[in-house]
């Protein structure tokens, strides 16, 4: 028996909005209606990101307030636009970000992350109800695998930029990487990185996350907050401290950059991976990316291909998902989650409307 659209006419639903830097307040507002092409979903796991960090101390150039703060997410469809025909309510989905254009120059050469009319969207997660938009519904809308949590799924869309980070990081067999970073994206790129047959170096400064990095299985956790050279440091646990075949950048800060190049071998390559405050600059030494013949990178965002690679690796139970989600706490409580989330407490933390 098909499950019928709910009627939400004149309900309304708790919505943590976002009002402005270090404004968020937890209201009571309307559940949203939907367009023709469009999917209304009942959220039952949301997740933290280092993305809702930043917009909460900053906001984000692109989306002007108010709107839902938190976006990544999995739920249950409760209603369908008249236009959707892939979808019915009762189906539990996972949606991506974003989705491409597939008409662009870009679209059309394969290459959908630089896609010139990237539809993207970063909010509308903490809520009990989200709006799924027309472009996402027919691009980047997913059914959960049964053997799938909703907490799980909503680690899709991250997962998915680390997929695509390991795919164009060229990883061997035998392989030694280091990661800078061992927040939610570096501990994500250690297991994918490993299941590449590559061993791990990973650094970061906090304590709580170098001991999860070696539960997941860090060959090297190195915390960096009191050593002078961090590059010295890695290339010694490198065979004849000629530096790391690979080396990732998974912090966002130009400092870390500039060490994460000079961390790898001659020949070796560089993903600078995590995105830094807008005007900021580095600077390389020319005699170095000469004669070494590294390649420097950087890599942006996930493609549909991407998001279906990192849904499998979910459902095929290849990632550690659970030690990724810290902590869980209810919508009512998004005071002490943003508390948390500004501390660095905790790798994920789990909303549950
Ligand atoms: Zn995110
Ligand atoms: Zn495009």
């Amino acid at each position: 028996m098909k499950i019928k659209n709910l009627n939400l006419k004149n309900k309304t639903m708790k919505a943590a909005i976002f009002y402005g830097p270090r404004q968020v307040r937890l209201e009571e507002v309307s559940v949203p209606y939907i367009g023709s092409d469009e999917v209304l979903v009942k959220v039952r796991a949301a997740l933290t990101c280092g993305t809702d960090r930043k917009m909460y101390l900053r906001g984000h150039h692109l989306f002007k307030p108010p709107f839902v703060f938190g976006h990544e997410f999995a739920g249950d469809i409760v209603k369908v636009g008249s236009k959707v025909n892939n979808f019915e309510p009762g189906m539990r989905v996972v949606a991506a970000n974003s989705a491409p254009c597939n008409t662009c120059y870009f679209c059309k050469s394969g290459n959908y992350s630089l896609c010139d009319n990237l539809f993207i969207r970063l909010s509308g997660a903490f809520a009990e109800y989200i709006i799924i938009p027309g472009a996402i519904v027919s691009k980047n809308l997913l059914p959960i695998p049964k053997s799938v949590t909703y907490k799980e799924a909503a680690l899709l869309e991250p997962l998915a930029c680390v997929v695509h980070g390991v795919e164009e990081s060229k990883i061997n067999l035998g392989d030694t990487v280091v990661i800078n970073g061992a927040g939610p994206i570096g501990l994500m790129y250690l297991q994918v990185v490993k299941l590449k047959g590559a061993r791990v170096i990973i650094t970061d400064k906090l304590e709580e996350r170098l001991k999860l990095a070696l539960k997941l299985g860090a060959y090297k956790a190195i915390n960096i907050s009191h050593i002078q050279d961090p590059v010295k440091e890695v290339r010694k646990f490198t065979e004849d401290e000629r530096g790391a075949d690979v080396a990732i950048e998974a912090v966002g800060l130009p400092k870390v950059w500039e060490q994460t190049i000079a961390m790898v071998r001659k020949g070796g390559l560089v993903n600078l991976f995590g995105g830094c405050d807008s005007g900021t600059k580095i600077s390389i030494d020319t005699k170095l990316i000469h004669y070494s013949q590294m390649s420097i990178k950087g890599v942006f965002h996930h493609t549909p291909r991407h998001i279906k690679r990192a849904l499998s690796l979910i459902s095929y139970k290849s990632i550690d998902t659970n030690s990724l989600i810290t902590h869980e706490f209810s919508l009512s409580e998004i005071f002490t989650v943003i508390e948390m989330m500004l501390a660095h407490k905790g790798i994920k933390i789990a909303v549950i409307p």
